[in-house]
């Protein structure tokens, strides 16, 4: 499961200023969807309109033919893995950040045979010396490294959908290099929501949508695209 759909979704974050409009997607389960598009064309909404930070003024979206206005919140969001585009951590160990995601704030450190991959995909991303200092409070981090705890914490949660909105543009090219594999690797037979512009992280999407001024544009696959021009 894991299908996830747009149906003439439009929203606006105050009412006499529509973002989007008429928005229909269709990701079956297990597939990847990139949205491309200008800055400002409502991409980051799409995301937060799935997650439930905001409801849609008109249109529904569905998860395996549930509307999620329905769902519970709290199940919504265990089946709902987001990389938002601004990571905001809280003011506690690394632990406690990836450690967050599944268990909630009450479960502040790491432990568990099945947080064991995810711990190491984490650990294999930071930078050298980083590795032992997981429980360490009062460590300064680069934007980059409060995207990686953000990637870390949202694949240690396993979920079905997952949604990575510019997931790697604070990291530095080599290091993006090695996560993009870890994130194309959580990808594959997961439902995935990619909003990225580098046409490397698109490429490999089962579907393409272009997204202008809250509309979709265009939408097709990444062959049939550049056959359009
Ligand atoms: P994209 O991700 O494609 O760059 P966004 O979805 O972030 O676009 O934003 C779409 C439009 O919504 C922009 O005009 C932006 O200024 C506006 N917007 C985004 N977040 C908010 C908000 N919290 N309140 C009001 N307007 C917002
Ligand atoms: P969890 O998945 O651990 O339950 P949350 O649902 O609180 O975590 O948040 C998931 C991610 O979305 C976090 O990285 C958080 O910083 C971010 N986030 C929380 N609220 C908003 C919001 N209103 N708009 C955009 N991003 C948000």
């Amino acid at each position: 499961d894991g299908h996830v759909r747009f149906e003439e979704v439009a929203f606006g974050y105050e009412p006499e200023r529509i973002i989007l409009k008429g928005v229909t997607l269709d990701v079956p389960a297990g597939t990847s969807m990139a949205v491309v598009g200008p800055s400002g064309a409502g991409k980051s909404t799409l995301a937060r309109l799935l997650y439930r930070f905001y409801d849609p003024t008109a249109g529904r979206i569905t998860i395996d033919g549930q509307d999620i206005a329905k769902v519970q919140q709290s199940s919504l969001r265990s089946a709902i893995g987001i990389v938002p585009q601004d990571t905001v951590l809280f003011n506690d160990t690394i632990g406690y950040n990836i450690g967050y995601g599944r268990e909630g704030a009450g479960q502040p450190e790491i432990e568990g045979a099945a947080r064991g991959a995810a711990i190491d995909t984490f650990i294999a991303a930071l930078p050298q010396g980083y590795e032992s200092m997981v429980g360490e409070r009062g460590l300064k981090l680069s934007g980059g490294e409060k995207q990686r705890v953000a990637i870390a914490r949202t694949l240690l949660k396993d979920p079905p959908i997952l949604i990575l909105d510019e997931a790697t543009s604070a990291l530095d090219s080599r290091t993006e290099e090695a996560i993009q594999s870890t994130l194309n690797a959580a990808a594959r037979g997961r439902t995935t929501i990619i909003i990225a512009h580098r046409l490397s992280t698109i490429v490999g999407a089962d579907q393409i949508v272009v997204l202008d001024a809250g509309r979709v544009a265009e939408r097709g696959t990444h062959a049939e695209l550049l056959a359009k021009g």
